[in-house]
């Protein structure tokens, strides 16, 4: 049996402090290291412990905003790589309480790397903006209405199966058909409403976490985001509709599908761009 000799160094050694280029080169190695594992061995070990330094890295940039937020570290961390949720990053509240963190694997590469405009405050500042999705009490209440919410989605489909089943078959139930759909409508229109309120109390709150970020820095940001998805449009459409930021739709060239498109971008869960930084705008007076 091998024993291991106690050794008390006489001048106990420190690992030398990483520089932030150094910082930047491990977390980049390691998230590629974690893409391959993820996308080619299918391998779903626990990346925080796995991936020391990029969690590390994730786990630190979040500590430092909700500091100013004054909000609860999220309980799980996600890093995504597939499709439009590569390019972004996004935050949920769960059922049963618990927060979810997703950041997306291009994203932090070509903010770590400056590629597409992107940097590594538009790095933060998305973080920031996520997080304060889960410190909003509005965002929080909604979660915990999910069962409602997802109920009145269900009736509204099911009254309008049932009555128009009513109406092709028994030449009755019109009223009830009409009725149905206006109560889809106002949801839909109610959802909408709810999400891009959600979406401007998270642009104000991400002010307070970095009160020196500029208004030209946020729409570099968001537009290069916008940009990564686009091409996704047409393979992710829902995910792209629902979480576009604004609309990817108008560089279509075909005036007829764009016509279309914009109607669609109508039902965005998030305000376009412009309507962000104009907010943003009158806030800061
Ligand atoms: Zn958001």
């Amino acid at each position: 049996m091998l024993t291991t000799p106690e050794i008390t160094p006489a001048t106990p050694t420190i690992a030398p402090a990483l520089s932030e280029q150094e910082t930047i080169t491990h977390v980049l190695k390691e998230l590629e290291d974690l893409k391959n594992i993820v996308l080619i061995e299918n391998n779903t070990g626990d990346w925080s412990i796995t991936h020391p330094m990029l969690f590390g890295f994730i786990l630190t940039t979040v500590a430092k905003l909700s500091v100013p937020l004054a909000c609860r570290m999220p309980d799980h961390f996600f890093i995504d790589f597939k499709g439009i949720q590569s390019e972004q990053a996004s935050a949920h509240i769960m059922t049963n309480g618990t927060t979810q963190l997703h950041v997306g694997s291009e994203l932090i590469r070509k903010s770590l790397t400056e590629e597409d405009n992107l940097s590594l405050r538009s790095l933060q500042w998305t973080l920031a903006h996520e997080l304060s999705h889960l410190c909003d009490p509005k965002f929080k209440l909604s979660a915990k209405l999910y069962l409602v919410r997802d109920f009145l989605n269900k009736f509204g489909l099911y009254f309008a199966t049932f009555s128009l089943a009513q109406m092709v078959f028994q030449n009755t139930g019109h009223q009830a058909f009409f009725a149905a759909c206006g109560f889809i409508i106002l949801n839909k229109i109610f959802t909408i409403a709810l999400h891009r309120n959600y979406e401007y109390t998270a642009d104000k709150l991400s002010l307070q976490a970095m009160p020196d970020i500029t208004l030209s820095e946020i729409e570099n940001t968001l537009t290069s985001m916008q940009q990564a998805v686009k091409p996704l449009c047409l393979t992710e459409p829902t995910n792209a509709i629902n979480m576009l930021i604004g609309g990817c739709f108008p560089s279509l060239k075909s005036k007829k599908l764009y016509k279309k498109i914009v109607l669609l971008s109508f039902f965005s869960l998030h305000p376009s761009i412009s309507k962000r930084l104009e907010y943003l705008k009158k806030l800061n007076g």
